[in-house]
């Protein structure tokens, strides 16, 4: 065995299964019709056509007995739910917010808190926008900036903490413009759109020193605040004996409040939330909540869902879970790597981000090298996955100049839903890919919406003609 590499090794899952969901196994040509008729965009993809969707961790996790066991326990009720009682009470002992407000996903969260404290011309930093927070932070007139550090734009830099701030550029912004223009700080936790990759504690505390003296809250978008605090114990020196319920709460305590999609770490198929501890922001957020959402007590969910999403956050910030969870990923990165395939270094807390680029890089940046890898493994083992780049941030909130933006493809592992040897068949048909880049062709845009474009665009391969819209059934 001397010399040669370590064999990887999956994480044991700490769970068994009690029910089973069947997987589709479409054909390769099965897969090409697909491709055509969703216009090279998987997110118009039928999930029968799907053989291992990794499209993305929100809200595909599998619910654990308790959680099931819980939606039995809805007390539906418009008003004063023991469920909401419950929920309430949970996020308050993790969090230390006094003020919970229910949303039914994050971005609903996400429109409260920015319609209520931005107005035209107001600024709004972030390590990172999520797409979602960059298109609600424009929606109230605002402008996004992003402000992670420079490591964060580098995919090979092994930096233990590449969702940090860049304290000096935040320091400039802040000084610049102050309080009247810049309403709130906002770090988000872990940094999705630049790999999964968490803050540190130290970082965290500067940022809310910073911005505390500029008189400015800071808020955390705390999806992935379970893997980000497993991160800090794993990495940070000094909080390796602590629980993940502690070190959260170190990183809540920097906060004024924060917006969380549950569909996260909440362990949840739907749920989210708002909170904050200003008494004169959560009257008006709670206004706006029964504008928008629904009464305080269910805020757009059914009651049950507020039992399973009290429940699912405990299990999130179960340490067992985690090592699993961020071990399972950590595995398909050994696998990825063994074959040689570039991808955005270290692994993420929730998936793997392919390094576009470097994967194809016969391709310019407009082939759009970043669906055509995500088109091409589809093809390739009917895996879905996203592109997290050019099309994703078209326009975006800014990178550090002389900096190239990252294009990347997202490989979002589900929380408890697949196995050890999903893993394998994903790396393996990764693999197949990379051995045959050079063949890959470039994707161009055919139908271009002006937000989010994402989610609905049209594509087609370069060099065909663009396959015409489908028509409503
Ligand atoms: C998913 C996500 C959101 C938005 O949440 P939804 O539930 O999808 O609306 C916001 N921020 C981050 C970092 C996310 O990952």
């Amino acid at each position: 065995m001397a010399g040669s590499p370590a064999r990887p090794r999956p994480p044991v899952e700490p769970f068994k299964i009690k029910v089973v969901e069947a997987i589709p196994s479409p054909s390769r040509e099965e897969r090409e019709l697909a491709l055509e008729r969703a216009g090279y965009n998987l997110f118009n993809l039928r999930s029968e056509e799907v053989r291992i969707d990794l499209l993305t961790d929100s809200g595909t996790a599998a619910m654990s007995d308790r959680q099931w066991a819980g939606l039995m326990l809805g007390d539906e009720s418009y008003a004063g739910s023991r469920n909401f009682t419950r929920f309430e009470a949970t996020v308050k002992r993790l969090t230390g917010f006094p003020h919970v407000l229910p949303t039914h996903q994050g971005r609903a969260a996400e429109n409260l808190l920015f319609s209520n404290t931005c107005r035209p011309g107001s600024i709004v930093p972030n390590n990172m926008h999520f797409d979602t927070t960059q298109a609600h932070v424009r929606h109230a007139g605002a402008t996004p900036m992003n402000v992670a550090i420079r490591e964060a734009y580098d995919t090979s830099s092994e930096h233990p903490f590449k969702g940090n701030v860049d304290l000096g550029r935040l320091a400039e912004l802040l000084e610049k413009e102050g309080p009247e223009t810049v309403p709130l700080v906002m770090v988000t936790l872990t940094n999705n759109t630049g790999g999964g990759q968490p803050v540190s504690l130290e970082n965290l505390t500067e940022v809310a020193r910073l911005a505390s003296s500029f008189e400015i809250p800071l808020y955390l978008d705390m999806c992935r605040w379970a893997e980000n605090a497993y991160f800090i114990r794993a990495r940070e020196p000094g909080h390796g004996a602590k629980s993940i319920t502690a070190i959260g709460r170190a990183m809540f305590d920097l906060a004024e409040g924060a917006t969380m999609s549950a569909k996260k770490d909440g362990l949840v198929n739907i749920g989210g939330f708002v909170a904050t501890r200003n008494s004169r922001l959560a009257d008006r957020l709670r206004e706006s909540l029964i504008l928008f959402e629904g009464f305080p007590t269910y805020g757009g969910l059914a009651r049950r869902d507020l039992e399973a999403m009290a429940i699912g956050l405990e299990e999130g910030a179960d340490l067992a879970y985690l090592e699993y969870r961020v071990g399972q990923v950590r595995y398909l990165s050994e696998l990825l790597a063994n074959a040689g395939v570039p991808f955005l270094r270290p692994p993420g807390g929730h998936g793997i981000y392919l390094d576009a680029r470097r994967f194809l890089p016969h391709l310019r940046a407009e082939e759009l090298p970043g669906q055509a890898l995500v088109v091409e493994l589809y093809r390739e083992g009917g895996v879905r996955t996203v592109e997290v780049g050019e099309i994703m941030f078209a326009g975006t909130a800014g990178t550090p100049e002389g900096v190239e933006p990252l294009e990347l493809v997202r490989l979002a592992i589900p929380r408890r839903v697949y196995t050890s040897s999903h893993i394998e068949y994903v790396a393996d048909t990764v693999a197949a890919v990379f051995a045959r880049a050079a063949s890959v062709r470039g994707m161009r845009m055919v139908e271009r919406p002006e937000r989010l474009p994402h989610f609905t665009a049209r594509f087609a391969p370069i060099g065909s003609a663009p396959t015409p819209p489908a028509v409503a059934p």
